[in-house]
């Protein structure tokens, strides 16, 4: 058996007694032909390996450089240098890969973030992203644990999909049609049109935006469901908060309304951070530090008024505010902000789609907290979202969260099939392709509603980290498909 390994984390959480232990990683720094500093990805501390002199050839010594791999097997004893708590006294190393020193892309100093990007394949082994890839983890985990210990069932909706009647943005199309104009033709009917008949599917199909309308299929038979998966826009916005691949989690609950829906979303969102907080600790404090020092650089304005853990602290002690969008568009137009021009896009009145500007301002300067937004004007929302009887906005909520702006969009779902049907007339939505979503409605309808929680934006927002490219590992954004 090769892997019998202690992880590092573990050894520098006990007591070193001269016990021995055998430890696996990528050297960080060697310091004076004696100092090792070995980092194995369970913590961003490192393992200090004391190297006897004269107890180790030099050839092999030499061979030891950054980011070479070795395992290690020595003893643990208390340090009698400053910087840490215990050494191991190596009595054996191996070299399991060797790493150039010269050729090695990622030198052990300071990089931007916007260098790190280029190389996404190493920057695992920097303590930002392994503090980052570490909090991702354990949120995922978070958010099964608090799905299941509710009873949800965890559904794995469809990625391939031949519904394009969400409107949620715009679609990657899945197909293996060629698309030369030689002998291979694209196959096209009378009318000039791509003839989908001979696709894969015998249908167009795309990756889904979304998993919510399969979800509600399931949630009108199991009661409560979420998916946790991937989601694909097309849209082209080049922002740091916009994925072309991001993760979503779309819970949908049968018997609930509007306000369950919020209050399910606000406990879940605490719920998540204080799993965090608590299992997390070592990492969000490096995050936290990590972030004074970057905002140190911002003039004193655009600084947080808090640190990032008191910010988590405060999210789980406050309850979010909870306004309509009719009373929001009041702020906005009495806003300082608004009457000082200083918005890019003005406050024309109710009816305005909501540009992040303003969601931002009501975050950050006018509530200093997350707010919940409801009842939207049905004009700028989708179709499946009840209406309400003013018959002029629909049960909508988004929730709004300082420095990320919109992390979860949701609503209570039309459940009266004749309004959903009039509503998918008025916007345009094939009603005969989507039958089998109008079938929920037909066969013993419910009350139900749901959301999603874009998970990237919801790692942003607990490790500070201001660009969705460095929280998720692998970012596809236009133009950028690397690795
Ligand atoms: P936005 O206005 O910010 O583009 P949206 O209204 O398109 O968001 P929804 O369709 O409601 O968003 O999607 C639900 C959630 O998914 C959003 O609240 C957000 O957290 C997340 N989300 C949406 N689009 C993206 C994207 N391109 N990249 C990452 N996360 C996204
Ligand atoms: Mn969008």
């Amino acid at each position: 058996m090769f892997n019998k390994r202690t992880r590092i984390k573990e050894l520098l959480g006990s007591e070193p007694k001269g016990q021995e232990v055998t430890v696996m990683g990528w050297v960080r720094t060697f310091r004076n032909n004696q100092f090792i500093a070995l980092n194995d990805g369970s913590t961003n501390n490192n393992l200090q390996v004391v190297v006897a002199l004269g107890k180790f050839d030099d050839d092999q010594l030499k061979r030891i450089t950054t980011s070479s791999s070795l395992k290690i097997t020595g003893n643990l004893v208390a340090s009698l240098g400053k910087g840490q708590k215990m050494d191991l006294n190596a009595t054996s190393i191996e070299i399991l890969g060797d790493c150039d020193a010269e050729k090695y892309p990622l030198q052990p100093k300071k990089h931007s973030l916007e260098f790190l990007r280029e190389i996404a394949h190493l920057r695992f082994r920097t303590n930002t992203f392994g503090s980052v890839f570490r909090i991702r983890h354990a949120l995922a985990f978070a958010v099964h644990k608090f799905y299941n210990d509710k009873g949800f069932i965890y559904m794995h909706t469809p990625i391939v999909t031949g519904s394009d009647a969400e409107g949620a943005g715009e679609m990657f199309r899945v197909t293996t049609l060629p698309f030369d104009e030689g002998k291979n033709k694209t196959p096209r009917n009378e009318d000039g049109s791509i003839n989908f008949k001979e696709d894969f599917f015998g249908r167009a199909t795309n990756l889904t935006v979304s998993g919510q309308l399969e979800g509600e299929l399931a949630a009108t038979a199991f009661g409560e469901i979420y998916t946790f998966g991937p989601t694909f826009r097309a849209e082209n916005s080049n922002t740091p908060r916009h994925l072309a691949e991001f993760w979503m989690i779309e819970p949908e609950m049968a018997f609930y309304d509007l306000e369950d829906n919020m209050n399910l979303a606000e406990e879940f969102i605490k719920y998540i951070i204080k799993h965090v907080i608590e299992n997390n600790k070592e990492d969000l404090e490096f995050l936290a530090q990590r972030l004074a020092e970057e905002e140190k650089q911002l003039p004193q304005d655009k600084r947080s008024e808090m640190g990032l853990i008191e910010k988590l602290e405060f999210i789980l002690n406050n309850n979010f505010e909870r306004i309509t969008y009719t009373e929001a568009i009041d702020i906005l137009r009495e806003s300082s902000y608004n009457k000082k021009k200083k918005f890019q896009f003005p406050i024309t009145g109710w009816g305005m789609d909501l540009q992040s500007e303003h969601e931002r301002y009501l975050v950050e300067k006018h509530f200093k907290k997350p707010v919940i937004l409801s009842n939207y004007p049905k004009e700028i929302k989708a179709f499946y979202m009840r209406q309400n009887d003013d018959g002029k906005t629909v049960a909508a909520m988004d929730i709004l969260a300082p420095g990320i702006g919109e992390i979860v969009g949701g609503s209570q779902r039309e459940e009266r099939q004749d309004k959903l049907e009039q509503r998918m007339k008025e916007m345009h939505i094939p009603i005969e392709e989507m039958w089998w979503y109008l079938d929920t409605r037909r066969y013993g309808t419910v009350p139900h509603a749901g959301f999603g929680l874009g998970f990237e934006r919801m790692v942003q927002f607990v490790t500070g980290m201001s660009n969705i490219r460095d929280v998720i590992a692998f970012p596809r954004t236009p133009g950028n498909a690397e690795f």
